[in-house]
């Protein structure tokens, strides 16, 4: 057992660090005529990708930065979608589009990503996009991985020589998140293990990890059993659990229960306030990446 406290990961001070270390390269771009812009899409009514939606939005106008949202009906068409995407792509005022997912399933996801031009993929997760990440080339990172490096980063965890353990291999946060970790690069050289439903022996070896990332989506999956005295824990998994005192009659937590784990650790994100709002700064941050490559092509 840890002698020392655990650090709590605070997701929503490195937010702040991450925004504010962004300011003097959208100074510079105002003063060039350019407001780094970004255009979301929403499809459908689903209430968790509306609440998202918003507090992007909100952490856009916050940073003084144009956004605008287009939301679309659940019965919009693949076609129609993809028009839209088609039209975004020619506008000179958005850098960066984001389609928020999931899409409701009659329409085509990948096809949707591939759609988006890979210069305004504000999400880093266009196949062009994730394949230059695999090379190690410069490129938009997926926002939740990317996020996840900034708040180890900030934390003054390096990950090299570590072993560490990835439960998830979702597009768009485990399989990105295990390749930066592997690569030989600042942040990187883990060594990596993946892990998913189909694996066995999951809290062995979890209990190996001095790094373990959960994105699973399963409330309070990950306890004491899974985790190694004084690992670092990253908690991805967001998670609607039903709670009458709660004013939507819901809370969020995350897939680690947190007080089971919490005198194991050496460090640990909260859910809410851990990764969540990295992914809004990281976005933030690729929309101004993607702003700053326009110009300079
Ligand atoms: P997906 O829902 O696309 O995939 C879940 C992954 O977890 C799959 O690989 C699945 O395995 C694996 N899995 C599910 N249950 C188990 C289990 N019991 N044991 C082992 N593996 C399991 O994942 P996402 O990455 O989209 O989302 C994961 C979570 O992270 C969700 O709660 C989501 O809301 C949250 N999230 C949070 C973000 C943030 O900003 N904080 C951003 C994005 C997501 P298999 O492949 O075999 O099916």
């Amino acid at each position: 057992m840890p002698s020392k406290q655990p650090l709590i990961i605070d997701g929503k001070s490195i937010s702040v660090k991450v925004k504010e270390s962004l300011v003097p390269t959208i100074q510079k771009l105002k003063k060039q005529g350019v407001t780094p812009g970004l255009a979301v899409i929403l499809v459908g009514d689903d209430s968790a990708s509306q609440s998202y939606v918003r507090m992007k939005e909100k952490a856009f106008e916050a940073m003084e930065l144009f956004s605008e949202t287009f939301r679309l009906p659940e019965m919009t068409t693949q076609p129609e979608l993809e028009q839209l995407i088609d039209e975004l792509n020619r506008e000179d005022r958005f850098h960066g589009i984001l389609v928020q997912l999931p899409v409701p399933e009659n329409l085509n996801e990948l096809k949707i990503i591939l759609k988006i031009d890979p210069g305004k993929d504000a999400d880093g997760i266009h196949p062009v996009n994730l394949g230059r990440m695999v090379l190690g080339v410069e490129a938009p990172l997926p926002c939740t991985p990317h996020g996840i490096l900034m708040l180890l980063k900030y934390s003054g965890i390096d990950p090299k020589g570590k072993h560490a353990v990835i439960i998830g291999r979702s597009n768009i946060v485990g399989k990105p998140i295990a390749n930066l970790l592997w690569q030989k690069r600042a942040l990187g050289n883990a060594t990596v293990t993946l892990c998913h439903s189909r694996t066995k022996n999951l809290p062995a070896l979890c209990q190996q990890a001095d790094i373990l990332i959960s994105a699973i989506g399963q409330p309070h999956l990950i306890d004491r059993n899974y985790v190694k005295d004084g690992a670092v824990v990253i908690d991805v998994g967001i998670n609607r659990v039903d709670d009458p005192a709660a004013r939507r009659g819901y809370r969020l937590v995350g897939d680690v229960n947190y007080m089971d784990v919490i005198d194991k650790v050496a460090a640990i994100t909260p859910v809410p306030g851990g990764v969540g709002p990295m992914t809004i700064a990281m976005l933030i941050s690729n929309t101004v990446y993607l702003a700053e490559k326009s110009i300079q092509t």
